[in-house]
């Protein structure tokens, strides 16, 4: 016994460590403060892009302690010197993300207190945020309070609970998957075939709808095939919308697609991970529609500018979503007298997780709603901004966006895709600002996504000069005048 106290005391004068003192955690918080302070003091001036590596040996965790100072300097080279700097408001690529102050303060609160947002009666207090975000969500989208959701990590996980409540809603399993018939745009992100495959339906009949000069689903045709696949005995049961594509951030007629799913009683699936909460704007007609899809997925890491890690799913049948996910075992027997639909874990793949909710709630109560509704604003109009500045400087634009995603290609008679190839090449070295692109029908174009809230006119006016600059190198290269 003797023996045994005296290792106690010895195991915890090492393991006390992990209770860092207050001394050391109020000088732990002023080097980070510093370190934060610093970066985004300096992020408009900084490149949104680095075709740099990090060197992965100073990386490796030797097991023996180091300074906060020189973790901060590892990280500050290796990571953040590397690659595409998506808090950078010169990230106008693929789909920005945001990384607001407030979001990270309500992680560090989530973190600190380590509430268990999984289960009701573990931390009902923590549920009941989670549970209040979803609320929030479903009066924005004009959702019943009968819906159910949950917070994700993202926009990926979310389509994939989803696409699972659709699945087990009309029971497609056994020898019904190869009968099974899905529709959807050859523009839906790549999540969504991912997620069918992850969830057994790789076998299913996919029918990828013909598109519009705008790369929106036509709702006639739509029609048609379910009616043809119908006729011969097949099973048609989803129709998958985009509420902004990642492409070229097209809306699907949303409203004439909830019409069509509804004669043919077919589950109405919407991702609005890009654009949903363009219906926070003046935009919010185009998303008219949006409210009668049975399930619906938001990316607030893209449209409410949160740090990546969190996505979020409605679905209107509760049943169908508890239908895979609610399961109990003996070692949660005392949370059984949760109303099922109240615990997190009952409507996700997840039990325990990150404390999600907080780092929407608390930016939510700290801004209030005005100034998200204005950055969203400020992107619709920036995208505008700048594809008429690229038309006076001669470059062409694809057509007017639905919202703030467009691209732009420098038109000309001969090796046009390989001047534009070369024109994205020269961008991505320079990477004052960075910009991604696409293949649209054959023609190599540069993208255009306004997303992040520190993209400003002055970004945009950045870019253009890094453009113009860019073009006149690619065509001296491709011998071009
Ligand atoms: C970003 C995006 C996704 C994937 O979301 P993640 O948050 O990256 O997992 C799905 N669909 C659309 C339309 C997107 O823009």
């Amino acid at each position: 016994m003797e023996k045994q106290i005296q290792h106690l005391q010895a195991l915890a004068k090492k393991s006390d460590q992990l209770e860092v003192t207050e001394e050391e955690r109020t000088n732990y918080l002023a080097q980070i403060k510093d370190f934060t302070n610093k970066y985004i003091q300096e992020l408009p001036e900084l490149k949104a892009y680095l075709q740099r590596w990090p060197d992965k040996e100073k990386l490796k965790i030797t097991g023996q302690p180091q300074s906060l100072s020189s973790a901060l300097q590892l990280f500050r080279e290796e990571v953040n010197e590397t690659g595409l700097r998506a808090a950078s408001g010169g990230h106008v690529g693929y789909i920005p993300g945001g990384g607001i102050y407030t979001a990270a303060l309500g992680d560090f609160l989530a973190a600190i207190s380590n509430e268990y947002a999984g289960v009701a009666y573990a931390s009902p207090g923590a549920v009941a945020i989670e549970n209040e975000v979803l609320n929030w969500l479903k009066s924005t989208f004009h959702y019943p309070s009968t819906a159910v959701g949950n917070l994700t990590s993202g926009g990926s996980m979310a389509n994939l609970i989803a696409l699972t409540a659709a699945r087990d809603a009309y029971e497609v399993k056994n020898e019904k998957i190869p009968k099974s018939v899905i529709y959807l745009s050859s523009q839906a992100h790549h999540c969504i075939q991912k997620a069918l495959r992850i969830i057994g339906l790789g076998d299913v009949i996919v029918r990828l709808l013909p598109l519009d000069e705008k790369y929106r689903i036509i709702p006639e045709k739509l029609s048609e095939l379910v009616e043809k696949d119908a006729e011969e005995g097949l099973l048609p049961f989803l129709v998958i919308a985009s509420a902004g594509t990642t492409d070229v951030g097209a809306i699907d007629p949303l409203n004439e697609i909830a019409t069509i799913a509804k004669r043919f009683n077919l589950w109405f699936h919407i991702d609005a991970a890009y654009g949903g909460f363009f219906i926070l704007t003046s935009a919010k007609n185009r998303l008219t529609g949006i409210e009668k899809a049975d399930s619906l997925v938001v990316d607030p890491h893209k449209g409410m500018f949160l740090p990546y890690g969190i996505g979020a799913v409605l679905v209107k049948n509760a049943q169908a979503v508890l239908a895979s996910n609610n399961y109990s075992a003996n070692y949660m027997q005392d949370s059984i007298d949760d109303e099922l639909t109240e615990s997190p874990a009952n409507l996700s793949p997840e039990l325990t997780k990150h404390f999600r909710g907080m780092r929407i709630w608390l930016p939510l109560q700290l801004h209030g709603i005005e100034p998200f509704v204005a950055c969203l604003e400020e992107k619709l109009l920036l995208v505008d901004y700048f594809r008429k500045r690229l038309v006076e400087n001669g470059f062409s634009v694809g057509p007017e966006p639905d919202l703030s995603v467009s691209y732009f290609w420098f038109a000309c008679e001969h090796d046009e895709n390989a001047l534009n190839k070369k024109l994205m090449d020269l961008i991505h070295e320079d990477g004052r600002v960075f910009f991604s692109s696409t293949l649209l029908d054959g023609r190599f174009v540069i993208r255009i996504a306004i997303l992040s809230f520190r993209t400003k006119k002055e970004t945009m006016d950045k870019a253009l000069e890094m453009i113009i600059e860019c073009l006149a190198m690619a065509k001296k290269s491709l011998g071009l005048q």
